[in-house]
């Protein structure tokens, strides 16, 4: 995912009841159930069931090895209905129980495959509510059978889940449906084992209305009529958070022979665009890094409510609409996405306190292809942003959660996003390179790719190959004390390598000459300035300038009326304290226009800490919250309330 570092600074409640408080109700009785009872007061015990602190799943005793979807999309009650078959694999050959996560769903019967070939009602249990984890759902079996299915319905809280009224959408014509499953939100939508230790291939057949396209993470190629009935097949195999759907007024576009625009006709042309170097971008990491396992590598551009920059459903990349500029600016999101299919989709960590094992790779890899695609320079200005973002994050942190590896028990693992995993995992990575040189660590990075493919990983198994590999191999280069250093302690190591940027020096200067009255702002050189040099500009502009100045930068640059989100942001992060009146009317429009979190959390922020402008903050909220993503609501109303 693309990281939103908004999420920080959430109260977090640690609310998991003592196991042995855990009790349970019965939702279904039928003939089996009653058969099978008495076992099932005696073999239901909630211990130790699970590899992964936030899924109830028993993984150690079976395993879903296939799932098949069987869904309906009804936009008027705002449910998926459907039916979720599991192909089971039994390891423990004394289990007899099958448990599932679920979250706001609504259970309507539990079936198995007897050995006659025959399905029968089986009897399940569903647990109380975690309000982190969900509900377990416990299938009880008299015998190991081959698959199990699940009916159920979706309900208004699945978190999963965004229903967009026809308003919310771009072209306005027809409503949206998407899905968001990281970290643990699939199961809101799909019982199923939600924990990335194991990985599942799926197939799906999906039900909307007619005049309605439907997309997956999976093989989207089955669908060339649109007429509300489509299949999918993802033969590789993926963890539940990975599993995604959107439906929408969708139409394609090839960029390339591996690649495409998946969108609302109003961005389908600008995406294509934009995104121009998606195969490229393919093309390089394949070089670098080994074969790309996924078939197509397709865009799906969403309403601007989506919450994330991007979210990295195998085959179809999720991405906000906020990044399409015009200019190419901001396609280092779509190398991040793209990365992923490395770090992370093939290599994914095994739990969410292994995150960094994720993201800090896909941000070392999206730098890398930056290098490779647009040059050095770019690629050090966009490292040196990250790190003083990191910088910021790390400010706000408990000590503890600037550590790689961090322990999540108790804890939202969405609560495990902030900058942290991301820019200190990839400057770490960039640490070992400097160290053995960027030839020997491209071949260490394409190794482990390779031999951890289709895997989950752990830190402890990293640091097991990486002393294999490199440490061992060139010995008295790094030592292991080090590696820990960086990974298990809190901080930044202090021979941290940050690539310094001529670019930004530059900038810096020529600010400097305007505040020293040196020379006007329009004689300032800034002719070849990129999106990223703006940005620097405007987070080194000091925090006290007064009205004057406001009114002379915003003459010249346009900055209040800038369509590049994330210039628009910094200047209104900066002006919105000074109370500049000409920010306030461009605000309300992009906040009851964009939802995504990153932009959103902190302009609200900046309101709420204004003491003129609490009221208004509260007014713009009521009026943008319909066309905000759960979870930005609830980022936003933590801020505000
Ligand atoms: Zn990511």
């Amino acid at each position: 995912m693309h990281y939103d570092r908004a999420k920080l600074n959430q109260e977090v409640p640690i609310l998991n009841p003592p196991r042995s408080c855990i009790r349970f109700f019965v939702v279904l009785l039928s003939l089996q159930f009653f058969l099978a009872t008495k076992t099932l007061a005696n073999t239901i015990k909630i211990d130790d069931v699970s590899l992964d602190s936030h899924s109830f799943a028993n993984i150690k005793d079976v395993q879903t090895t296939h799932l098949n979807l069987d869904l309906t999309v009804d936009f008027t009650r705002k449910q998926i209905t459907g039916v979720a078959e599991h192909q089971l694999n039994w390891l423990n050959p004394a289990a007899t129980r099958f448990v599932v996560d679920t979250r706001a769903l609504v259970i309507e019967k539990v079936q198995a495959l007897t050995a006659a070939n025959t399905w029968v009602n089986v009897p399940y249990i569903l647990g109380i509510a975690d309000p982190i984890k969900g509900q377990p759902l416990t299938i009880q079996l008299v015998a190991q059978v081959s698959k199990v299915r699940i009916f159920y319905h979706s309900t208004e809280a699945s978190s999963g889940l965004q229903w967009l009224g026809i308003a919310q959408t771009t072209e306005k014509k027809q409503p949206f449906l998407f899905s968001q499953s990281q970290a643990i939100h699939a199961r809101s939508w799909i019982p199923l084992q939600d924990t990335p230790a194991i990985r599942i291939t799926y197939q799906a057949k999906v039900k909307t209305p007619p005049e309605l396209l439907a997309v997956m993470s999976a093989d989207n190629s089955k669908n060339q009529v649109r007429d509300g009935d489509y299949e999918f097949d993802m033969p590789q195999k993926v963890p539940a958070y990975l599993i995604a759907i959107a439906v929408g007024d969708l139409h394609f576009k090839p960029m390339s022979a591996h690649t495409g625009i998946y969108a609302e006709k109003a961005w389908l042309d600008k995406a294509v665009y934009e995104f121009a170097d998606t195969q490229k971008m393919m093309d390089v990491a394949s070089k670098l890094y080994g074969d790309y396992h996924w078939g197509r590598y397709d865009l799906l551009i969403l309403p601007s409510s989506f919450p994330f920059g991007g979210m990295e459903n195998p085959r179809l990349s999720f991405i906000t609409p906020t990044v399409i500029t015009g200019d190419r600016s901001l396609v280092s999101l779509i190398a991040h996405e793209l990365a992923h299919s490395w770090s992370g989709n093939l290599i994914t960590n095994s739990n969410w306190n292994e995150l960094w094992i994720n993201e800090g790779f896909t941000n070392f890899v999206e730098n890398r292809l930056m290098r490779e695609v647009y040059g050095a320079a770019r690629a050090d200005m966009e490292a040196n942003l990250s790190y003083h973002e990191l910088l910021q994050d790390m400010a706000d942190l408990a000590p503890e959660d600037t550590a790689l590896k961090v322990n999540l028990t108790g804890r939202d693992p969405d609560d495990a996003f902030s900058q942290v995993p991301y820019v200190k995992g990839q400057l770490f990575l960039t640490w070992l390179e400097s160290k053995f040189g960027a030839q020997r660590f491209d071949q260490f990075m394409a190794a482990y790719f390779k031999k951890h493919q289709f895997q989950s990983m752990d830190t402890e198994k990293f640091i097991q190959f990486l002393q294999a590999e490199l440490l061992n191999k060139y010995p008295n280069t790094v030592s292991l004390a080090e590696v820990q250093r960086w990974i298990f302690l809190p901080g930044l190591p202090k021979d941290v390598v940050v690539s310094p940027s001529d670019a930004f020096s530059k900038v810096e200067q020529q600010l400097g000459l305007w505040l020293a009255q040196e020379t006007p702002l329009r004689q300032l050189n800034t002719k070849q300035w990129s999106v990223h040099e703006w940005l620097h500009f405007i987070n080194k502009l000091p925090r006290d300038l007064s009205l004057e100045q406001l009114t002379a930068l915003d003459e010249v640059y346009r900055f209040s009326s800038s369509k590049n989100a994330e210039i628009f942001v910094a200047w209104a992060r900066l002006t919105i304290p000074l109370n500049y009146p000409p920010i306030f009317t461009p605000l309300r429009d992009f906040l009851t226009t964009v939802g995504r979190s990153k932009f959103v959390v902190p302009l609200y922020r900046e309101l709420k800490a204004n003491p003129e402008k609490t009221g208004l903050a509260t007014t713009i909220y009521r009026e943008a919250k319909p066309g905000y993503h759960p979870l930005t609501q609830s980022q936003v109303e933590k801020v505000l309330f």
